[in-house]
């Protein structure tokens, strides 16, 4: 496996859509393989094709404490959504940034998964913001669209800054999950 690279706000390859996957083959699910090896080597609990550059609708993810528990989802489509609540949430493209925003509570989503087949799935709490927050990637969106210009000012400054003085952000544990 293969640790890949994970692209940085403000990045513009962030912004690149994904096209949807049409073939599941050995080389995509080598790819997954890399997408996972990298999310959980990050500590990441949720990471999209887009962020490493690999501009095609894949997303992975775990949730689980025991980081035990891979979930991939290829061609990822919503289809319902329920409820609105406040979350915080940090971005492994956006190291130590974390802020508060909306999203829904409860979402139906159908995908494949890396055997090829079509499976829909229930997601709500951490995972259901999860796979919101991984979508967003794969349409080039980032968490800090949802905020105002001025705080997305302040944080392309931050991070320039810290980026300059090469600083290993040790305290980005004791917040939410990045994604
Ligand atoms: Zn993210």
């Amino acid at each position: 496996m293969t640790k890949l690279v994970i692209l940085e706000y403000p990045d513009p390859r962030l912004r690149k859509k994904a096209a949807a996957v049409t073939v599941v083959d050995d080389a995509l699910r080598q790819f997954i393989d890399d997408l996972l090896a990298t999310m959980y080597a990050a500590n990441g609990v949720g990471l999209a094709a887009t962020q490493v550059d690999v501009h095609k609708r894949v997303i992975v993810l775990d949730v689980s404490d025991t980081r035990d528990r891979p979930l991939v989802l290829i061609n990822p489509e919503i289809l319902s959504k329920e409820g609105e609540a406040p979350v915080e949430e940090g971005c492994l493209s956006l190291p130590g940034i974390y802020d508060k925003l909306s999203r829904a509570t409860r979402i139906r989503v159908r995908a494949l998964g890396p055997d090829g087949q079509s499976f829909e799935m229930d997601a709500d709490g951490l995972l259901g913001v999860c796979i919101q927050h991984e979508m967003d990637h794969l349409e080039g969106k980032l968490f800090v669209d949802y905020l105002s210009e001025l705080k997305r000012t302040l944080i392309r400054r931050r991070l320039e800054k810290e980026r300059k003085q090469k600083s290993t952000s040790s305290d980005s544990r004791a917040h939410a999950p990045a994604l």
